[in-house]
């Protein structure tokens, strides 16, 4: 009989800290959905993840970093009444469920509990290190009736935590489970989208403010979609970049825009260069730059009619493997512009070290021109760094003329933004372009 008790033991427990394992608190968590219902009471369901837990593991080795877990799992229990229950889902995940609370509020000074505790660095091979957890809340029956239902609300409130910053907690609202559901949705279209050839680019030029010149166009990206009709970026990008599908997406995106360019050249006399948005996973790609290369030689064109734009994030990742990537980039000819600049946390050291050619002021700094004080030392800041550095700089977002003549003053090289024109087709492009004249020959 004690070992059948063992047996049962082992079965419900998790190895490393003892608590509860997943199957065994959802059996529970089942059995206290009914001992509610009949008692009219409430639970609420809180999801602990901890945030960078990789980085503990990954610094530390995996020995040190299991300790960080019992540490937390004993602190965890610690603060807990009887009646509560701690499990571990596994990895750097636990689960509490809180039994007979009155609504949100009785659960609040228990968050902080949690919070306050788990924060306490954990002493381990002479360092110490914090862990902050992010928390996501389910309540029942307010969020749901089954153990299955509440889980996944817990979990989705936990990771809007978690993009908020983390060392927070989120109760969870329906609307974050409509938007974890949309992107389900797009997922799926999105698969299918690419072979059915919904995707386009739209092109938005890039002037010489000095000489009025057409001296570029950015090719962003738009998804024609059955049903909801044109849709820009925004509306499915981010999930797109945690799909394996972006990388082909990716690569349609480069191959279709230097189709276009070479059209405008040979059809028009068009000579303006394109510049492509690449995704981070795109650029990482071991080969990224015999990518580029095969391009330029199936289209039989010159890299100088090509430009990548890069965020500072994609940059500093990784930054030896990028300077050597955009070295060979820049070899064939291709330049490289530094997107959104001024958002990320580029290093100024490491931005003397980049083969950059260009700095796009990112566009809240130009929303703020003419006269807000921020905006104009920042804008005009980056302008005379980057120019020091000697870097190309563009404005982009440029909405108004006020805003054009001030970076004109200031020396901007390009402008981008509405004031010149909305990005647009490439058949309505070209029209644009010749339209205004001036900037072709042939
Ligand atoms: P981004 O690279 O910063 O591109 C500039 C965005 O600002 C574009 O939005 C452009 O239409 C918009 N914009 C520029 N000037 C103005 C203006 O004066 N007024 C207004 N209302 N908008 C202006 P879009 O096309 O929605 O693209 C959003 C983002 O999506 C891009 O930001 C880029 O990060 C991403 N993206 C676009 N195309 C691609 C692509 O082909 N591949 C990848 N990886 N990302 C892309
Ligand atoms: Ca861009
Ligand atoms: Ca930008």
């Amino acid at each position: 009989l004690a070992s059948q008790a063992r047996i049962s033991y082992l079965a419900e427990r998790d190895a490393l800290t003892g608590l509860m394992n997943r199957a065994a608190f959802m059996d529970h968590l089942s059995a206290a959905i009914e001992r509610s219902c009949e008692s009219a009471g409430q639970l609420a369901l809180v999801f602990v993840d901890l945030n960078d837990f990789k980085r503990v593991n990954d610094s530390l080795g995996h020995l040190e970093g299991d300790r960080v877990l019992v540490t937390v799992a004993e602190r965890l229990q610690a603060c807990l009444r009887a009646t509560d229950q701690v499990a571990r889902f596994g990895g750097d995940e636990f689960v509490v469920l809180l039994e007979e609370v009155q609504g949100q509020e009785d659960v609040v000074p228990v968050l902080q509990a949690l919070l306050r505790i788990v924060e306490v660095p954990v002493e381990t091979l002479g360092r110490s290190v914090s862990v902050t957890p992010s928390i996501g809340i389910a309540m029942y029956p307010e969020h749901g009736s089954t153990a299955e239902v509440l889980m996944q609300h817990a979990d989705t409130a936990m990771y809007e935590a978690k993009a908020i910053g983390g060392k927070e907690w989120q109760f969870f609202r329906p609307a974050m489970a409509a938007s974890a559901f949309a992107d389900l949705i797009i997922e799926g279209q999105l698969r299918d989208a690419l072979a059915r050839h919904e995707f386009e680019l739209f092109f938005q030029p890039q002037i010489d403010p000095t000489s009025d010149r057409l001296v570029g166009a950015e090719a962003l990206l738009r998804w024609r979609h059955p049903e909801r009709g044109l849709l820009a970026p925004d509306a499915f990008i981010a999930v797109a970049e945690r799909n394996p599908l972006m990388l082909p997406l990716s690569e349609w995106v480069l191959r279709e825009a230097a189709k276009h360019a070479k059209q405008w050249r040979t059809h028009s006399g068009l000579s303006v260069p394109v510049a492509v948005n690449l995704s981070q996973m795109q650029f990482r790609l071991e080969g990224f730059a015999a990518t580029v290369h095969q391009v330029l030689v199936d289209l039989d064109m010159p890299g100088s009619w090509l430009q990548l734009e890069l965020t500072e994030r994609m940059l500093m990742n990784d930054v030896q493997t990028a300077i050597e990537t955009l070295t060979e980039l820049r070899a064939m000819g291709v330049s490289i512009a530094v997107d959104d600049f001024g958002t990320g946390h580029t290093a100024l050291a490491h931005l003397i070290q980049l083969p950059v050619d260009k700095l796009k002021i990112d566009q809240s700094f130009v929303s703020g021109l003419p006269h807000e004080p921020g905006p104009v030392a920042v804008a005009h800041a980056i302008l005379k760094m980057a120019h020091g550095l000697g870097f190309r700089v563009c404005a982009e977002g440029v909405r108004s003329s006020a805003q054009a003549q001030c970076l004109k003053d200031w020396g901007c090289d390009e402008l981008q933004g509405e004031w010149i024109a909305l990005p647009m087709s490439s058949h309505d492009f070209q029209d644009w372009a010749l339209g205004r004249g001036g900037d072709h020959h042939g």
